[in-house]
């Protein structure tokens, strides 16, 4: 996407609304929607599922498949800008919507979050270091597996979130059943690292190549989730904050981003920083912007895709997010969490996500809770996981 004219919010557009759309229903493309609306725009969501999160609060809703070219027609026309809100959407389908609207982040960039080979090619070439790794796509790259990607995890190249995808290869003998696991996709054979903490770094590219960037969050994950996300000053060492920045800066520049970019971290015991995967829009570990920030990820989200001016977002609060898993709901999925007890504690924020039903590990919503200084703002994380029954932290 070249820079081109703002979309202004609340203009007309052939005599219409100015509409933002966005590819996926689920819960990233519902927060977009909302900060969307909240500035003026009206909203359209593409989704198969009739009864998406997003689909349900937008102005429009098209009910059809990702690559079918009616449905993405039909977006265009309505549209004056089209993002997206999970890097699963075929590549093709942006491509197809680029050539009948402004698209934005690219189809290149996405195809390569897509792409665990392509993603790890694309960290090698900015220069920024990631995990030991090889490609697995046949029984002879099975043979070939070099000792010091062992013990390892080997992750399908596409496709996989959540942790879902994975199988952790403790030696050379177990290579084989892990990839039948697998179904024998092509996969990326990862050396397991000793990590000391994981972190990541929000930022928001306009076509113009400006970036600016959320503070760096710590994430803990629990079972490949993210459980936990905790911003305040210290919560990373200094300079590795920096370097973190300075490295998802150099991904999203050699991608040519335009939108919001979400770069994960390990880093190591021994003090390094290692990249893991990127995320070619916002994230869970951005939720807490939404009340700990002056403007949130999806607010960046709007005005990348808008073209409006990006000012470096302040964070106002010390905040903690908590995710919130169906595993809430109780064994039955029929119980509804203590909010009113969660609601006394204060800077407590809720959201969910308004899906019908509960599963063990589904992202249900989050809680943010904000406070002036990090110590309150742990304890009352800590006293909300213990009301909730989430684990420490
Ligand atoms: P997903 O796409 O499901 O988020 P990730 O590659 O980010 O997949 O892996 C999920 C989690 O698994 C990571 O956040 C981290 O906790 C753990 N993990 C992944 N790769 C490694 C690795 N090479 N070494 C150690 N832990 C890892
Ligand atoms: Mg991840």
């Amino acid at each position: 996407m070249s820079a081109a004219a703002p979309l202004l919010p609340g203009a007309r557009q052939g005599g219409a609304p100015l509409t933002l759309g966005v590819l996926g229903g689920g819960q990233l493309g519902r927060m977009f929607v909302h900060a969307a609306q909240a500035m003026g725009y009206d909203t359209a969501v593409l989704d198969p599922d009739a009864d998406s999160p997003a689909g349900r609060v937008s102005h429009h809703h098209i009910c059809s498949d990702y690559q079918d070219p009616q449905g993405l027609a039909q977006l265009a026309a309505l549209c004056g800008a089209v993002t997206t809100e999970f890097e699963n959407v075929p590549a093709a389908a942006l491509s197809s919507l680029a050539a009948q609207c402004r698209v934005a982040p690219g189809a290149a960039a996405v195809a390569i979050a897509q792409d665990r080979m392509a993603e790890k090619a694309h960290f090698v070439r900015c220069g920024v270091p990631c995990a030991p790794f090889v490609g697995i796509a046949s029984a002879a790259d099975l043979q070939a597996v070099p000792a010091e990607v062992l013990p390892g995890i080997l992750k399908t190249a596409r496709m996989g979130y959540d942790g879902k995808g994975q199988v952790r290869v403790a030696e050379r003998a177990q290579l084989a059943a892990a990839w039948a696991q697998l179904q024998q996709q092509p996969c990326v054979l990862e050396k397991l690292l000793p990590l000391a903490l994981e972190c990541s770094v929000l930022l928001a590219r306009g076509a113009d190549g400006q970036m600016v960037h959320f503070p760096v969050q710590r994430n803990l994950h629990r079972d490949g989730i993210l459980a936990v996300t905790e911003v305040y000053a210290g919560n990373v060492p200094p300079a590795l904050a920096e370097q973190a920045v300075a490295a998802a800066q150099a991904v999203a520049q050699g991608l040519g981003y335009v939108g919001v970019l979400c770069v994960e971290f390990f880093v190591l015991q021994d003090g390094s920083l290692v990249v893991n995967e990127i995320a070619p829009r916002p994230h869970n570990s951005g939720h807490y912007s939404l009340d700990a920030c002056d403007q949130s990820q999806f607010d960046l989200q709007v005005r990348t895709l808008a073209g409006l001016p990006l000012v470096a977002p302040r964070q106002h609060s010390a905040s903690v997010m908590l995710n919130l898993l169906g595993d809430l709901w109780g064994p039955a999925m029929d119980r509804t969490p203590a909010w009113d007890a969660v609601l006394a504690l204060p800077g407590a924020h809720l959201h969910l996500y308004g899906k019908r039903q509960a599963r063990t590990g589904r992202k249900m919503g989050h809680l943010t809770l904000t406070a002036p200084d990090l110590q309150s703002v742990r304890a009352t994380a800590l006293q909300a996981a213990q009301i909730l029954g989430i684990a420490a932290f």
